[in-house]
């Protein structure tokens, strides 16, 4: 392995993010055998994947990212706003690409020229499309997105009598499909998650008496989709578990693997005394004699400050503590009694030997989300892709 690492034709700096395309393309294969053979089991058709490829695809990387997922029959991608699927459209992705984001203050002007699909999510984004769509004389195919109970974006499903007309009077807006999102899914000790499901059937049903039918419905992201076939209809939206995790606490048997890794090297190793300290604060004291390995990565580079003294790395196939604050661009481990030096790998997320550290353990040390450690992972870090077609 660490061979291979110092061949990388890329690598410029020793912290690297390893992207595992073909495990991505597995977890979506996976993903989809799931759908078809519980569908079938059901006899309803099977819906398609609306792969969310958001915030540089959870730190993945998103044009690869997407190129991959759209190379392994991904139905949509999906991303937070214009910019995301202007990016995206420009480097030659082709499939249908949903904008989550309100539109409502930004300019929408990227939906027409980079031919993405943006979300009706308030009226305010309605009436923008809507005069946008008039001026260039086009129909514009948009999802409307209900309100269910979280309370962010989207139409109140209690309200939509009042809300909705203003939208069907707009002419140059079709409604191709209606989505929801959960805010519990991932909670299994909460019925609120059912109460949001209920709340969107209903919501379908007013806006078919409004006369408002669209083609397609969508709910299901990662959580939701594992725990209920009801929240399926004709799309899923999955994100982390695209990516390999399986939303906390939940557990699946799916076959998905952790798509990305990350791994370092020791850039200098040194020993300390009894009663010295390491790094700013000297939040960790040497209670025997130490060797403390560095590592060129810090919090600029997404490793949380909060990991100081309580998260850990591999370095030797073996779990090594993060002691005292990890800093901006470094951190230090205790690798006392390890036959270490300069140049060996350090993993934080990833396997090294039999031993193995996932961001869901990551998360949980830090009190922090897998969701959120992934995206903070630093422009800094070079990705390394493997597995492309
Ligand atoms: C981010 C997002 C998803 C994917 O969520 P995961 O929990 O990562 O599967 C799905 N739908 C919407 C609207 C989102 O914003």
């Amino acid at each position: 392995m660490a061979a291979q690492l110092s061949g990388s034709a890329h690598a410029s700096r020793p912290t690297e993010a390893l992207v595992d395309l073909a495990a991505l393309a597995g977890n979506l294969r996976a993903i989809r055998r799931m759908l078809d053979t519980e569908s079938a089991a059901a006899g309803r058709t099977a819906p398609g994947i609306v792969a969310v490829v958001k915030a540089n695809a959870y730190g993945h990387g998103a044009v690869e990212t997407a190129r991959a997922l759209e190379a392994a029959g991904a139905t949509m991608v999906a991303v937070a706003d214009v910019p995301e699927g202007v990016t995206l459209r420009e480097a030659g992705i082709t499939v249908p690409i949903l904008v989550f984001g309100a539109l409502s203050v930004s300019n929408p002007e990227g939906v027409f020229t980079h031919d993405l699909t943006p979300t009706l999510s308030t009226p305010g984004a309605a009436a923008v499309l809507e005069r946008e769509a008039r001026a260039r004389g086009v129909e514009l195919g948009c999802h409307l997105k209900i309100d269910t109970g979280m309370h962010r974006l989207g139409f109140r499903d209690d309200h939509l009598q009042a809300t909705l007309p203003e939208v069907l009077r707009s002419p140059h807006l079709r409604v191709d499909a209606v989505y929801t999102h959960f805010a519990t899914a991932d909670d299994p000790e909460r019925d609120d998650f059912e109460h949001q499901r209920e709340r969107f059937e209903i919501a379908r049903e007013r806006l078919a008496a409004l006369g408002v039918l669209p083609r397609l419905a969508h709910a299901a992201n990662s959580a939701a989709l594992l725990r209920d076939a009801r929240t399926w209809y004709d799309f899923v939206r999955p994100g982390l578990l695209l990516y390999g995790i399986v939303p906390p606490p939940l557990a699946s048997t799916l076959d998905v693997r952790p798509v990305l890794s990350l791994r370092s090297r020791l850039v200098a190793v040194k020993g300390l005394r009894p009663g010295e300290h390491v790094g700013y604060g000297f939040r960790f004291t040497a209670e025997r004699p130490c060797r403390i390995g560095v590592v060129p990565a810090g919090y600029a580079d997404g490793l949380d400050w909060r990991l100081g003294n309580r998260g850990f790395a591999l370095v030797g196939g073996r779990r090594v503590p993060i002691v005292g604050s990890v800093c901006m661009d470094m951190l230090m481990l205790d690798v006392t009694g390890l036959d270490v030096a300069p140049g060996d790998e350090a993993v934080f997320i990833g396997s090294q030997g039999s031993e193995h550290i996932d961001v869901r353990e990551m998360a949980a040390t830090i009190g922090s989300i897998p969701w959120e450690l992934l995206c903070r992972l630093g422009s800094r870090i070079e990705r390394i892709f493997r597995g492309q077609q």
